[in-house]
């Protein structure tokens, strides 16, 4: 078979007993239009590993390949699926490699190698957000990877990209942005998915910054964060007391008022902290 015989997708899944499972976050993208213009949105392709996060049938799969992806590597939870991702890969030979394993435990450098690196997702919804604080909280820093094109519930898209000040400003907020530049692409409805989830998605574009504006020790702004949002409404004097028994020295060699709220710091705030924190 080629890549131009492939059944069409609904057929691989009846084919293969594939009834969706929800514990594993399964919510499949059937039409190739849409999954092509998600690969296209990580272009170029071509001169990079893509690596692709629970591939299930191989939707994205087949589409990443189509849209010039000399090599895919696809790593599945779900040994069910392994054999109609066999077909997709005996229609591109050599080109797709299957892994199967539980994403949150891969060594991804050791997976990629030393070729340029791209992460092409529609992510299983359930482990979205620690899989993608494990790529932004990687070291050594440039990570192993030049971009994540990730599709996550519009939710979690917003916390991603909030600005300091909006209501869903938050940890991932200035994780993500105190290394990466992340902005959301186009929304996907629901309708799209088989089964249709509850919510919408958006398709998410993070690059990694070389050099992050402001050094931030990522270790620690991981601590700074989790204490300053984990009681968010409280003033900051009061909500890093989790971090250290007095925080307002901390605060004024920041130059933050000790009354300020966590949703009200910049980023570069945060890393400031971070690091007189570290200094300590
Ligand atoms: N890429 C396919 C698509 O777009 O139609 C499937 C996407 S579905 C939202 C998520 C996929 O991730 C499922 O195939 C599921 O089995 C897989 N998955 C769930 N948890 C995983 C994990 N921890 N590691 C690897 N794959 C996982």
């Amino acid at each position: 078979m080629n890549e131009d015989q492939l059944p069409p997708l609904r057929e691989v899944i009846a084919r293969h007993g594939l009834s969706a499972r929800k514990s594993l976050g399964q919510n499949f993208l059937l039409d190739l239009n849409l999954t092509r213009r998600i690969a296209r949105a990580a272009a170029p392709l071509a001169g990079h590993t893509i690596v692709e996060v629970g591939p299930g049938p191989g939707g994205l799969t087949r589409a990443l390949l189509m849209e010039g992806a000399e090599r895919v590597v696809a790593v599945e939870r779900d040994a069910r699926v392994l054999p109609a991702l066999a077909e997709i890969a005996a229609a591109f030979p050599g080109r797709l490699e299957v892994v199967e394993a539980d994403a949150l435990t891969v060594d991804w450098r050791e997976l990629v190698g030393d070729r340029p690196a791209k992460v092409v997702a529609n992510l299983p919804y359930n482990v979205a957000t620690p899989l993608l604080l494990g790529w932004l909280t990687t070291e050594p820093w440039p990570p192993w990877y030049r971009s994540l094109t990730l599709m996550f519930q519009s939710e979690v898209a917003d916390r991603i990209t909030a600005p300091p000040g909006s209501k869903v400003y938050g940890r991932l907020s200035v994780i993500a942005q105190a290394r990466a530049r992340a902005r959301a692409l186009f929304d996907i409805d629901r309708r799209a998915f088989t089964p249709p989830p509850k919510i919408t998605s958006t398709l998410v574009d993070i690059v990694p910054l070389d050099v992050p504006p402001v050094p931030c020790p990522i270790a620690v702004l991981e601590k700074v964060t989790a204490s300053a949002f984990g009681q968010r409404r409280k003033m900051l004097r009061a909500s890093l007391k989790m971090l250290l028994a007095d925080p307002e020295p901390l605060l004024a060699r920041a130059g933050i008022i000790p009354t300020a709220r966590a949703e009200e710091l910049t980023v570069a705030q945060f890393c400031r902290l971070a690091q007189l924190y570290e200094g300590e």
